[in-house]
């Protein structure tokens, strides 16, 4: 099967979160599974970019608008991702050195969307599944179905992933103009709520929608920013599958950017010299239990309540744990956390930033990975910490309940609460340090135990590939 993934992230070319992970690993692996996977993206001026070689294999024009682009398309020479890569290249619109966060991205993304259905149109043979993932591609369902250039395209079956429904792309009609010619009485097609909304223009048009885990896909049916109604109308074309992650890149026993690497017979020495490193850089007690935060600083993910949660455990359990997040978003977040830095030097602190080789000593290093998540579509965070014999703490939400098991329970592994609130956090931070303090044979189980639990992407890619064969 020939399968075109089309998504604005994609590690390690472009990453800000979960979705680069799953478009860098997913495709991997259905190509060990024999399927021939392309991924497209945009060619934004990255390093990967700058250190790679790359042939151009296709160059064509079309309208945005009133304004007429030229595109082109090239390809990473050795395939040395495992797996086709391709980026699409417009002038001026996506070379820029930020993902997301400037002015024009609805231009950008919408320019994107058009260059990949004009250049599959332009192809003797049709693809057999066009995969799209999130909002920034979510236009495209639509458009081969309806829009007249790419009307050759029409009946090539669509799968849209739904990563994230908090992030819809909205579009004021006053932009009606981007999108390329169709009949208008479909106009409702794109329109959610007197707005063009990519997301809920997907979910009406794919073939196949689905979610990053099963309870995400549950809860969407009662909180889904809006789409509520939309998505329970939908539920019958719909399936939650649980991402995996790839247990190459994430791996302790051969992981390069770790301190020492370690396996679950070493993880005792392993991840101490990896804290070491850690209570070294950032002034902490190794003798305490470390726990960390890493992801985007945002009240999606409850980071709001951090810096309060923080100072009241501390208080509460007498400083007998130290804490380090890592993270940027609200700047208001952000300078919280960063008082908080001053105040309990010793036993604090963060690095607000983005930095991939800090996050792998991270989920090596510690002992527990707090995530407060008000929404976790799957969560990769707590997949990763479990892969490095680190305990997970996640309020029972989406993806994580899928995932972790209270150490309560029969054989659990991890520990978790309801409520994104201090009182729930620091309760859950007290239950850690008794584990830390008090049952150290039940801890050193737990984190050898949870290293050998499978979340590689083997099942759900073939998951995947059953869902596609499915609609042909
Ligand atoms: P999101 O909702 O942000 O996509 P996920 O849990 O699905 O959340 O994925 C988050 C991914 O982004 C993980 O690989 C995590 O390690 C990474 N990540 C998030 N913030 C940072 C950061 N500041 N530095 C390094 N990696 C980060």
């Amino acid at each position: 099967m020939e399968i075109i993934h089309v998504s604005a992230e994609c590690f390690p070319v472009a990453k800000a979160g979960g979705l680069g992970d799953v478009v860098g690993a997913l495709p991997k692996y259905q190509t060990q599974l024999g399927q021939l996977t392309k991924v497209v993206m945009p060619m934004y001026r990255t390093k990967f970019l700058l250190e790679n070689e790359w042939d151009l294999v296709h160059e064509g024009g079309q309208y945005l608008g009133g304004n007429f682009f030229h595109y082109s398309i090239i390809k990473e020479k050795t395939n040395k991702l495992g797996f086709d890569l391709y980026l699409v290249d417009i002038n001026g619109l996506l070379d820029r050195e930020k993902i997301y966060g400037y002015d024009d991205d609805t231009e950008r993304f919408v320019g994107f969307q058009i260059a990949v259905c004009d250049w599959m149109s332009s192809w003797q043979h049709k693809p057999d599944i066009i995969h799209c993932h999130d909002y920034h591609s979510g236009l495209i369902p639509f458009m081969v179905k309806n829009c007249f250039p790419f009307s050759s395209l029409a009946d090539v079956p669509t799968v849209f992933t739904i990563h994230n429904a908090e992030y819809q792309g909205w579009i004021g009609w006053d932009k009606y103009y981007l999108i390329p010619p169709y009949d208008t009485f479909k106009w409702g097609l794109l329109d959610w709520n007197k707005t063009i909304n990519p997301l809920a223009s997907a979910v009406r048009c794919a073939w196949k929608v689905t979610t990053v885990s099963p309870s995400y896909m549950e809860e969407l049916r009662y909180s889904a920013n809006g789409l509520e109604s939309l998505l329970s109308s939908e539920y019958g074309k719909s399936a939650g599958i649980l991402n995996g992650i790839d247990a190459e890149v994430w791996n302790p026993a051969t992981d390069a950017m770790l301190i020492k690497n370690y396996d679950e017979h070493t993880v005792k020495e392993g991840k101490k010299k990896n804290k070491k490193e850690l209570c070294n850089r950032f002034n902490l007690d190794i003798d305490k239990p470390l726990i960390v935060f890493i992801g985007r600083l945002v009240g999606e993910k409850a980071a709001d309540v951090l810096p309060d949660a923080i100072r009241s455990s501390i208080y509460q359990h007498h400083g007998v744990a130290n804490f380090l997040i890592l993270g940027s978003g609200e700047p208001d977040i952000q300078s919280r956390l960063e008082d908080l830095t001053q105040q309990f030097a010793g036993y604090f602190s963060v690095y607000i930033g983005y930095s991939e080789s800090l996050s792998h000593i991270m989920y090596a290093g510690a002992d527990f990975l707090l995530m407060p998540s008000r929404v976790e579509p799957c969560g990769l965070n707590q997949l990763y910490a479990l892969r490095y014999g680190t305990v997970p703490m996640v309020r029972s939400t989406g993806g994580l309940k899928d995932t972790v098991k209270d150490f309560g329970d029969w054989q659990g592994y991890g520990i978790r609460f309801n409520h994104a609130n201090v009182e729930d956090i620091a309760y859950s931070i007290g239950r850690a340090i008794d584990l830390y303090t008090n049952k150290r044979d039940l801890f050193n189980w737990m984190r050898s135990y949870m290293m050998q639990i499978d979340h590689s992407w083997d099942t759900s890619a073939a998951e995947y590939i059953k869902l596609y064969e499915s609609l042909k």
